[in-house]
């Protein structure tokens, strides 16, 4: 080894070197390594909000991409292009304030005893292997999760589903093969109706969206282009639950299924899929028990989510196995597991313990064993409470806890009021029975990922100004605020320039106003300035012009 030596440079032997002169990163702190996996909405979100100067930090995806995912129905029939709603991950990482090494691989094991990844690179025709590992202090994982097919024989092989940018573009192309198949001489009337029967399998929004956009790219570019089977097209769309769109406020829901009859996509609700096959669809009628085979030229399904085999395997091993999420903290740290922090679609906050949790700290604070607290002991536990768990605040203030209060005369006579523990763990219950998990939603990705970040860059700072529960503070990631999410409302287009949102106050609104306010609020979403030049041209593109059907 050579190191300068006054102006002279002078070899070494490695252990003389190291002996006589420390190493520059000896006398440096070492930056912490941060590995990122994943770069959709809550990797990019944190990547956008971490200050990359403090530490050192890779990311890994099998995608080199960000997708602005809401917009992909639209990229089934091209009234946006696919192009237009992906941003290159190095684009991103290039704006930060520091250096972000970017690895396109998959994550194939989670090593938290070791803190370590193991990846493997999954270009085709790699020369040598693909096969690396990454040491980390701190892993953030947000692999999102995969299309859930509950095992339904034949879905993997002949539905198509809407999870990214390629399943988006498959299906742009089976929908003009349908029509091209259905228009060749050769076919009988009964294979042109079986050719054009696009069956979608899921009310929630994605299905719906993607049902409401099909339909609205046949009548309004398709059918003037395919005029001799125009009357054989058939939607429909199937739900097991009573009502499509069910999580959302039931005037949006009846608006929906009314719109839905009128534009003529039937919609089959209380049916559950048996299987599939190339050629057929077979479901069962809740209510009656009755079991159909329909005949289909295309299945689009989209029936929900679940975990990626990467982290249904990390579950196993950190003693998770029998959860359906990566469990974690309020913090977003993952449970059992020092320094993993899990966002977005693949991970969920573990809201069964909080009961438990709420009922220690007031056990905690009832430092006599009486069973009760004063109103003031009680007035504190709820501070702390409600920093700590800020999700179950609404419900506990709904509630009105002090309706809980019980007035008793002490020995000498005095009157006393304070709050019973028993009635505090009924109205727990209550509160507990009505929190639900977060929704998978890009919004709660993106979200998580900025908290994060914040969390991030103000590790030093909050050691000294610690802001987390009073109870807790002193021990690392307590010192923060737990996460808390902001729900600022939902859209489900619909179709016909007509949308649905359901706006934080319970406010709901529908129609063509509200499709223009999904338009800006789509617009102003967009990851770069680049992505929403190029949506903005398409809607125009698309108004202008219609849709292009060319099979490219
Ligand atoms: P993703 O955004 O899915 O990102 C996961 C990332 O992890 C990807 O980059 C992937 O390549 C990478 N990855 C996967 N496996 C590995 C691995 N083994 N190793 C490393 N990296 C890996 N939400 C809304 O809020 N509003 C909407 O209107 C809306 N519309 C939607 C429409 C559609 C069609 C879909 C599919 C989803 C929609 N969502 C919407 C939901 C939203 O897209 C997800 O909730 C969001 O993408 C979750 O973000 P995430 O970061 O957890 O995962």
């Amino acid at each position: 080894m050579k190191i300068k030596c006054g102006g002279g440079v002078v070899a070494l032997s490695e252990s003389q070197s190291e002996a006589q002169h420390p190493k520059i990163e000896d006398r440096e702190p070492r930056k912490k390594k941060v590995v990122v996996l994943g770069t959709g909405w809550g990797a990019t979100s944190f990547l956008k909000g971490l200050d990359a100067s403090l530490y050192d930090v890779q990311v890994v995806s099998p995608r080199n991409y960000f997708a602005f995912t809401p917009l992909l129905p639209s990229v089934t029939c091209g009234t946006v292009e696919a192009r237009s709603i992906v941003e290159p991950v190095r684009n991103i990482i290039k704006k930060t304030n520091g250096e972000i090494k970017f690895w396109e691989a998959e994550c194939i094991k989670i090593d938290a005893a070791d803190k370590k990844v193991l990846c493997r690179c999954n270009i085709e025709n790699l020369v040598g292997s693909g096969e690396f590992s990454l040491d980390y202090d701190f892993l953030v994982v947000a692999v999102g999760a995969q299309v859930n097919t509950f095992n339904t024989p034949g879905v993997k092989e002949n539905c198509h589903f809407l999870k990214d940018v390629e399943d988006a573009q498959k299906i742009r192309l089976s929908v003009i093969d349908c029509l091209e198949k259905a228009v060749l001489p050769s076919q009988s009337e009964e294979e042109q109706r079986s050719n054009l029967h696009f069956v979608v399998v899921g009310g929630g929004p994605t299905g719906v969206e993607f049902a409401a956009e099909l339909h609205d790219y046949i009548q309004e570019d398709l059918i003037k282009l395919y005029p001799s089977v125009k009357d054989k097209v058939k939607i429909t769309l199937i739900q097991s639950g009573d009502h499509i769109l069910n999580m959302f406020d039931e005037r949006i829901s009846s608006f929906a299924e009314q719109k839905f009859t009128r534009d003529g996509i039937e919609v089959q609700t209380g049916c559950r899929v048996l299987s599939v096959n190339d050629q057929e669809i077979t479901m069962k009628v809740k209510s009656t028990g009755s079991v159909c085979s329909v005949p289909h030229g295309l299945i689009v399904w989209s029936t929900g989510i679940c975990t990626v085999p990467v982290i249904r395997d990390f579950m196993q091993e950190i003693g998770q196995a029998k959860r359906h999420v990566l469990a974690t903290n309020e913090w977003l740290r993952v449970e059992g597991c020092e320094n993993v922090y899990a966002i977005g679609d693949c991970s969920s906050i573990n809201q069964r313990k909080i009961k438990d949790d709420i009922i220690d700290i007031f056990k905690a604070a009832d430092k006599n064993n009486s069973g009760t607290l004063t109103i003031e002991e009680f007035q504190e536990v709820m501070d702390d409470i409600i920093v700590r768990y800020p999700q179950v605040e609404y419900y506990l203030k709904k509630k009105n806890i002090l309706d809980l209060r019980v007035l008793w005369n002490d020995p000498q006579g005095n009157e006393r009021e304070e709050i019973d523990i028993e009635g505090f763990k009924l109205a727990l219950s209550l509160a507990d029975s009505q929190v639900k998990s977060l929704p998978a939603t890009a919004q709660v990705a993106a979200q998580q990922g900025a908290y994060l970040a914040n969390c991030f860059n103000r590790i030093d700072h909050i050691e000294e100004h610690p802001e987390g529960p009073r109870r807790f503070t002193g021990s690392g990631h307590h010192n923060f605020r737990p996460f808390r999410y902001k729900h600022f409302g939902q859209f489900a287009p619909l179709g016909g320039e007509q949308a649905a949102a359901e706006l934080p106050g319970d406010w709901v609104s529908i129609g063509h106003s509200t499709q223009w306010l999904w338009y800006s609020v789509y617009a102003s979403k967009q990851v770069s300035w680049r992505t929403r030049y190029l949506v903005v041209s398409d809607w125009t593109r698309r108004f202008i012009f219609g849709r292009d059907s060319s099979r490219v």
